[in-house]
């Protein structure tokens, strides 16, 4: 390992629970989880250039170009910024360009391990497509559990529905998305001797003790 706290980053399809356990990982190493989603709101709120210029692509609606991302990860990489030491990426690098540019910004503390957190596609598919969510709390439901398209929430009896960006062709144009341009990223870090695949599919528990098992045997 390059430094005393591990440097993970995981990858996965969206829906194949990443975000979750990126979190519990973190808690686990005692590093910080980063989402490029909040670092950019972090940095925007804070003022730093790079994080407004995100802060302008996320409110259109846009994605943030890839030299605006690398922008915001590099400000955050210096010693004493929150990137400075260990840390789990969830949902960075997205592109083999991020990948390449993530290196070039922690060349001399790089990645210790690449975790590809595998979900087959209609696994994935089934997870999103058939969600449901509260519009007032936000809670999260699946068609699987009831029969019905529009129900109210058992919580807080506001209604519950699809969002538009879960509907099927939403989901179907996300998921090719990541095979195009994520897909190329698996390679990149196989090559290197950096990646390992972790079955994904099953209880978030058992999911988690596999994540471990494997930092446990690579980080060493
Ligand atoms: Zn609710």
């Amino acid at each position: 390992m390059g430094s005393s706290e591990p440097r993970l980053v995981l990858l996965g399809r969206q829906g194949a629970g990443k975000g979750t356990q990126s979190i519990r990982l973190a808690e686990h190493y005692g590093v910080i989880h980063v989402s490029t989603g909040d670092m950019f709101r972090t940095q925007a709120t804070q003022g730093t250039a790079f994080g407004l210029e995100a802060k302008r692509y996320m409110d259109a609606g846009d994605l943030v170009p890839d030299e605006i991302v690398v922008g915001v990860i590099e400000e955050s990489m210096v010693p004493g910024g929150p990137l400075g030491g260990g840390f789990v990426l969830d949902g960075f690098p997205r592109t083999l360009q991020q990948a390449r540019e993530l290196d070039r910004v922690i060349a001399g503390d790089p990645i210790d391990l690449v975790i590809d957190l595998d979900v087959p596609r209609e696994i994935v598919f089934d997870r999103i497509a058939g969600r449901r969510v509260c519009e007032e709390c936000q809670r999260v439901y699946h068609v699987n559990l009831r029969p019905e398209n529009d129900w109210v929430c058992d919580t807080c009896g506001g209604a519950v529905r699809q969002r538009d960006d879960d509907t099927e062709d939403a989901v179907e144009r996300r998921l090719e998305l990541y095979e195009r341009e994520t897909v190329p990223i698996v390679d990149y870090y196989r090559a290197r001797g950096l990646l390992t695949v972790v079955d994904g599919v099953g209880p978030g528990d058992e999911v988690f003790e596999r994540l471990v098992k494997v930092c446990v045997e690579q980080l060493t």
